[in-house]
């Protein structure tokens, strides 16, 4: 609330409770002041309200803190159940290029809900609202982020991953599901193919094919599964 609010708070208060107000200018003045610095983040309503509940249940004088206290309570509560989605087609004024009016409308909004102006949307807005019939058919179709033709089109760039994929859906043993004993290669990494060259420098290189041994353990694996307590 804006500083020149705190004297009609503090007047209110003191219809139930005459003891907030000060008599004299100078400590009224200080009384005030510091009211204003402590209150600056909460409506003046919900101070009302806040000074009505404590006199509803206690006889002692209210303190700004505990206004203060409860108002951060009463924001904390609100944001927890508020999910801070944004659902665009709430907003059919903005342009999706518009990142600093997304950002004020986004701002706007939650505002809204601090204040209690608005309620806090606890629902996620894609798996909610009109468009989750669209998306729920979509993911589907997807199975995954990438679309199962764009990986098919990406496999010709990467025969790594693309043989990985291959061998797991064709339920053939996952060679970089283990590391190779030949090479070091951890799990989920390729083998490696070391050379020395003329100059006496190492080299690495990726190697498509796995190392026979590392295949040999993968599915020597596959037909044992780990067991922790055994090992
Ligand atoms: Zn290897």
């Amino acid at each position: 609330m804006e500083p020149e609010q705190i004297p009609h708070l503090i007047a209110q208060i003191a219809l139930a409770d005459p003891r907030v107000r000060r008599e004299d200018p100078t400590e009224r003045r200080a009384q005030i002041l510091m009211w204003a610095g402590i209150l600056t983040d909460v409506p003046y309503d919900y101070a009302v309200q806040a000074a009505q509940e404590h006199y509803a249940t206690s006889t002692w004088p209210i303190l700004p803190a505990e206004i203060a206290t409860r108002w951060a309570a009463t924001v904390r509560d609100r944001m927890n159940r508020h999910n801070g989605t944004f659902e665009p087609t709430a907003h059919p004024e903005l342009d999706p290029d518009d990142i600093s009016g997304y950002i004020t409308a986004l701002r706007n909004e939650r505002q809204a809900v601090v204040r209690g102006e608005a309620a806090p949307a606890a629902v996620k807005e894609i798996t909610a609202g009109t468009a989750a019939e669209e998306a729920e058919r979509r993911l589907e179709q997807l199975g995954s982020y990438v679309p199962r033709h764009v990986d098919e089109v990406l496999d010709g760039y990467r025969p790594i991953k693309a043989s990985r994929r291959a061998a797991i859906a064709a339920g053939l043993p996952d060679p970089l599901a283990v590391t190779c004993d030949w090479c070091h290669a951890p799990a989920g990494e390729p083998c490696r193919s070391r050379r020395v060259d003329p100059k006496g420098a190492t080299t690495s290189r990726r190697r498509t094919k796995p190392h026979p041994s590392r295949l040999e353990a993968a599915s020597h694996a596959t037909l044992q599964p780990r067991t922790e307590e055994t090992a």
